[in-house]
């Protein structure tokens, strides 16, 4: 039985099975046992897989017509998979690798993308993507014809496309196509908006296909900008295999905004995809996946499956572990909607902004600041609607088309708040403000010049900062306050400016001398705007002092003496959000600490340990009938006062679901 797809009945835990298989597997599939394989995935509370129907080595692993079979592969390991599987209700999305498929390239050279030195070869960058195929070439009509053989002969319930972010081609049919349309194949901009073009036509093409033959059915394209994605978002996640431990925060908190369910695809891989014989610890794998639960997401884990199609034990046992202790909060995970009080405003998560994807160092750190703040908050892109945000926070380099800088004045005309920092603010191709808020307040004298300055905070804002002038690592832009502003920090500079050289010394020791008549931080007079000369999202990315990530709570406190969580005594490291049902509030409690062990490795071995917990939530209006834990349902002690409800936790290990059931 094949289960219709909604966003009511999103499948809440996934594996995401690679099985890009080299050439020379003896014996593909032969210890493949549909019974085995349905029992692993159920005894792990599996409910969707992505299987395959072409790897990205271009193997087909059904008997294609139009593709090239694995050779020695004896039987419809796809379909059997795909038959076995929707009989014990756990749906199927099958996978083809649409811009890496090797066994196409070696025989069809033509379809290759042509890079800018002529290769259709990258021998330098011998990884998988070392050739890459052309959707402007005869492989377009190639892979529908694949992916058309398989939406008419099976029920599958999804398809997921792989590598869709090719780059841009210079073969002759993109050459052409490009001169039709004005643009520069010379240009790099050119060449690289037609290469958006393409993955997009490609797309549509796909998606007039399944429309065709299966409509309804998820969808999902890896390489394609979120706001693309037609039917759901799976965020690629691992953070043991290059993304790091900032990637899932920020972006779930991006994705959640964008009106479709979410999973996060982490992997179970010590390092990244196509690493069959590395395991993560349990700790690492359930903290990315609750992480993903405690911010209104489902969970997805990428294996890889051995040539002989039998699952691995080990990997199945680790997975339920994982997955058997979140099927236990479903109760409460349930179309659970996050809450928040504010958002970051990063303009350039759109790809059609001015500078697609650039930015993601400047996310990484605003977002941490938030997260170790305890702050609940969203990121968006701009499209959706402001009102129900208390505070905008707009970090260092947020510009401003003139329709947003309108939709902001709006906002802050309706009582909205907001703080930037460096170009905030600007035109997108000027330095010039394109909101009239700050461009009333802020008088830009330019790029700053100083390397190092030192920050002044006057006492209003100076809570917990210490009497120091504190270094600014990474400059902004120089200001000073129009008339009618506050001045609230200032900026000294040293005796000298950091790498100044004098065919004698580089200045490297630069102890602070004066004060500048320049500001750091500036207030409107009505006190809802607020921006700060420098990128205070990039140096904490990059430098992390606290002092930075202390001044901007100080802000905010300005702005939102009310905030949604407190959680005292949770370490910088943990997490807290807060999620809703229609008559009840959770509290998710996170207490993991990615180390860095060797050259490169972040792990989490195991769960870190809170004590004295005091948490307050508030309540706008509403009136608590108990508190509990879940899943174990034991009840808890509180008090409401002020419409703030008081709960203590004695210790949190790792992770903790408080539940508050409302009157
Ligand atoms: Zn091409």
């Amino acid at each position: 039985m094949s289960l219709a797809l909604s966003a009511s009945n999103f499948p809440r835990r996934a594996i995401h099975f690679d099985f890009h298989t080299m050439p020379g597997c003896e014996h593909l599939g032969q210890a493949f046992d549909p019974k085995k394989f349905v029992a692993a995935l159920q005894q792990a509370k599996v409910e969707f897989i992505n299987f395959f129907a072409k790897c990205n080595l271009g193997f087909c692993y059904f008997p294609s017509q139009v593709g090239t079979n694995y050779p020695g592969l004896t039987f419809d390991l796809m379909g059997q998979v795909i038959k076995a599987c929707q009989a014990a209700d756990i749906r199927v999305s099958v996978y083809f690798n649409a811009g890496l498929s090797h066994e196409e390239a070696l025989r069809h050279r033509e379809w290759c993308i042509v890079n800018q030195k002529g290769q259709v070869y990258e021998f330098d960058q011998m990884d998988h993507w070392f050739r890459k195929l052309c959707f402007n070439s005869g492989y377009r009509q190639h892979l529908l014809g694949m992916v058309k053989e398989v939406l008419q002969a099976y029920p599958v319930d999804g398809v997921i496309f792989d590598s869709m972010n090719v780059p841009p081609c210079y073969g002759i049919e993109c050459i052409e196509a490009m001169q039709k349309l004005q643009m520069d194949p010379k240009n790099l901009l050119d060449a690289e908006v037609f290469a958006q073009q393409t993955k997009l036509s490609m797309q549509s093409d796909l998606e007039k296909l399944v429309q065709q033959y299966r409509p309804g059915i998820y969808r999902y394209y890896l390489g394609i900008e979120a706001c693309h994605q037609p039917t759901h978002i799976e965020l690629e996640v691992l953070p043991q295999g290059g993304w790091g431990y900032d990637y899932l925060p920020s972006r779930i908190r991006y994705i959640r905004t964008l009106g479709k369910p979410y999973s996060t695809m982490t992997g179970r891989f010590q390092r990244s995809w196509g690493d069959l014989g590395g395991l993560r610890p349990e700790a690492a794998l359930f903290y990315d996946c609750v992480n993903s639960v405690a911010n209104g997401g489902a969970c997805s884990i990428g294996d890889h499956l051995h040539p002989s199609g039998a699952l691995q034990p080990a990997v199945y046992d680790l997975i339920g572990k994982v997955y058997r202790r979140l099927a236990e909060l479903d109760e409460w995970c349930d179309q659970a909607k996050p809450q928040v009080d504010m958002a970051i405003l990063a303009p350039w998560l759109r790809p059609e902004a001015y500078r697609p994807s650039q930015h993601m160092e400047l996310l990484a750190g605003a977002s941490r600041m938030l997260l170790e703040l305890g702050y609940q908050y969203d990121v968006i892109d701009g499209e959706a609607a402001f009102d129900h945000y208390k505070l905008l926070f707009l970090p260092d380099d947020a510009r401003l088309h003139p329709s947003l800088a309108a939709k902001l004045t709006a906002y802050l005309q309706a009582g909205g708040a907001l703080i930037s920092s460096a170009w905030s603010g600007m035109h997108p191709d000027t330095d010039i403000f394109a909101l009239p808020a700050l461009a009333a307040m802020v008088e830009t004298l330019g790029s700053e010049t100083i390397n190092y300055s030192f920050l002044h905070c006057h006492a209003e804002i100076a809570d917990e900062l210490p009497e120091l002038g504190l270094t600014i690592y990474e400059p902004g832009i120089a200001m000073q306050g129009q008339p009618g502003s506050r001045c609230l920090a200032g900026l000294g500079k040293g005796y000298f400016n950091l790498g100044d050289w004098d065919f004698k010394h580089e200045y490297l020791y630069i102890p602070e001398k004066e004060m500048t008549s320049q500001a750091a931080l500036l207030n409107s007079a009505d006190g809802r705007v607020w921006h700060l000369a420098f990128p205070i999202a990039l140096n904490y990315y990059k430098h992390a002092p606290i002092y930075c990530k202390t001044l901007l709570r100080n802000i905010i406190r300005k702005l939102l003496p009310q905030p949604l969580l407190q959680v005292k005594n949770l370490p910088s490291y943990g997490v807290a959000t807060v999620t809703s049902q229609e008559q009840r509030r959770m509290i998710h409690l996170m207490c993991y600490v990615p180390e860095k062990r060797g050259q490169i490795m972040e792990i989490i071995e195991e769960a870190s340990v809170a004590v004295d917990l005091e948490i307050s939530l508030r309540l706008d209006g509403r009136c608590v009938e108990r508190v509990y834990l879940a899943p174990s349902r034991q009840q808890l002690p509180f008090r409401q006062k002020d419409d703030y409800l008081k709960i203590s936790l004695d210790k949190l290990i790792g992770y903790q679901l408080l539940v508050c059931d409302l009157k």
